[in-house]
């Protein structure tokens, strides 16, 4: 993972450095995710559907380094779109940071486990299915709720 500085995520997200970008991500899963715009409103629905690199039990891609081998349009979140991203979760480390707020307060840089995102209620492990028999995306419309609020006292 590289050299990580010590609380390196209360920073300006524009003074870190490639690894520590990497490291703010909860896995959460959430942008692994299809989305449906509509054509007339652009108003957007999150359903279940996960990526197919996605392991739908555990959240994290399965081959993340090689990814846009096999999904060209994977989005790659750099510091001037996270702004412009409105279906990124409430919860998403790169949100809050760049809003000035802090990490959720299960996060696992703060808490050292990467199954507190899940057990938070905040990940998609175990309840996402995948493009791959998933169907009719517009079967699988859902709404996701937020599990950051209780974190930013
Ligand atoms: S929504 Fe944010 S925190 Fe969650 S997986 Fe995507 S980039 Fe990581």
């Amino acid at each position: 993972m590289g050299t990580l500085r010590d609380r390196f995520w209360e920073r300006p997200l524009d003074e870190l450095t490639t690894p520590e970008w990497e490291a703010l991500c909860d896995g959460c899963g959430r942008c692994c995710l299809h989305k449906l715009e509509d054509e007339d409103t652009g108003e957007l629905a999150e359903t279940n559907v996960a990526c197919r690199l996605l392991d739908c039990s555990t959240a994290r891609c399965r081959d993340y380094a090689n990814r846009k081998t096999f999904v060209p349009d994977c989005l790659r979140l750099t510091r001037s779109l996270v702004g412009k991203l409105p279906w990124l979760p409430d919860s998403c480390a790169y949100r809050r940071r760049a809003e000035g707020r802090p990490l959720p307060r299960w996060h696992y840089l703060l808490t050292g486990s990467r199954e507190d995102v899940h057990l938070a209620g905040a990940g998609v492990a175990g309840r996402v299915i995948s493009e791959t028999h998933a169907g009719p995306i517009e079967h699988h419309i859902v709404e996701w709720t937020d599990a950051s609020g209780e974190s930013d006292g």
